[in-house]
């Protein structure tokens, strides 16, 4: 077969790469049906002031409730739509669930800002920030301040002047940014600098391995000192035990978010892992003095 083809030299597709794009074509028909089907829902993962124990905030995460494959994290379905307008779409979708989760918890009396992944796509859509003016003025009913969003620092360099007039104006809205990720780029804090930028999140493929491994200690070490020279919040994901914490706090990194603190959960569980957490023994108690 294969030499028939090579034969056919007029034949400029190669049938496997046909095949290939014919799969996901079907993928992304398949992701857009579950979008409209409520087949996807949002996890929350809480975010922390480590010497405290205050609770700061959440991260909403993209779960999809497969019927037949169960629950799936987002790397296993983000990368079908990575790079097209679906990405928008899910990106609407996620922030209506958002606001609308917002107001839940408001009437329940829980008031914490949620964290929302936004895509590069989306965030560079030219409308970007008129969108997100006519989802605060939708549920205007949420306090100002309850939505941060989360950008990677890829997304921002792309193309720094149009990011910066759209975090501008964002801002202008009370809704402030974090880079997630940080670390993983190639950009660097005297870039983002010209950003308005309220909170930077190292990455946690750092911070999960910092204490075994001499290399993402440094890395931690000099993104906890440069963001701090910079005078710029941080936290560090991936804090999966008390021995990290301690370590991120004695360096001079007030939050955290990640396993050892919460997994991400479902909204209807938030409520009372809130009224448990303060009793959870060593993490509400880190201070920087007792560490170093
Ligand atoms: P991210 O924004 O950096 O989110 C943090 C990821 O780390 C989440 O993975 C979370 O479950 C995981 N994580 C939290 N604590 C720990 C820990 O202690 N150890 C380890 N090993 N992992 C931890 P998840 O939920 O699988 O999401 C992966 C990525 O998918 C996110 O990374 C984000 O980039 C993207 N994503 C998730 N939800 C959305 C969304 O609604 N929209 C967009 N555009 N992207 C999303
Ligand atoms: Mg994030
Ligand atoms: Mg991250
Ligand atoms: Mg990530």
């Amino acid at each position: 077969r294969a030499k028939q083809r090579g034969r056919n030299t007029f034949h400029i597709f190669d049938p496997s790469q046909d095949r290939l794009l014919q799969v996901r074509h079907e993928q992304r028909e398949r992701f857009i049906e579950a979008l409209r089907n409520n087949e996807l829902c949002l996890y929350y993962q809480p975010q922390v002031e480590m010497c405290s124990g205050r609770v700061v905030g959440v991260e909403a995460l993209i779960r999809w409730q497969h019927p037949q494959e169960g629950l799936l994290a987002p790397g296993m379905f983000l990368p079908i739509i990575e790079a097209t307008l679906l990405e928008v779409d899910l990106g609407e979708w996620v922030l209506e669930q958002a606001m609308l989760q917002q107001e839940r918890w408001q009437a329940q009396g829980i008031h914490l800002p949620i964290n929302v992944n936004i895509s590069p796509t989306h965030l560079l859509v030219e409308d970007f920030s008129n969108r997100i003016q006519q989802l605060l003025e939708r549920h205007a009913s949420v306090p100002s301040g309850m939505l941060k969003l989360e950008v990677l620092e890829t997304a921002a360099m792309h193309d720094i002047q149009a990011a910066l007039a759209t975090m501008s104006r964002c801002q202008e809205l009370d809704v402030s940014f974090a880079i997630d990720d940080f670390g993983t780029g190639f950009s660097s804090l005297t870039h983002l600098r010209q950003l308005p930028v309220n909170l930077i999140k190292i990455d946690k493929s750092f911070v999960c391995d910092m204490l075994t491994d001499e290399d993402d200690m440094a890395i931690v070490e000099s993104v906890i000192y440069m963001a701090n020279r910079f005078k710029r919040p941080m936290l560090a994901e991936g804090v999966e035990t008390l021995e990290h914490a301690k370590a991120l706090v004695g360096l001079g990194c007030a939050l955290a978010q990640g396993y050892g603190i919460a997994r991400p959960m479902p909204a209807d569980q938030l409520p009372q892992w809130l009224r448990n957490w303060p009793r959870r023994e060593g993490w509400n108690s880190l201070s920087r003095r007792q560490v170093n």
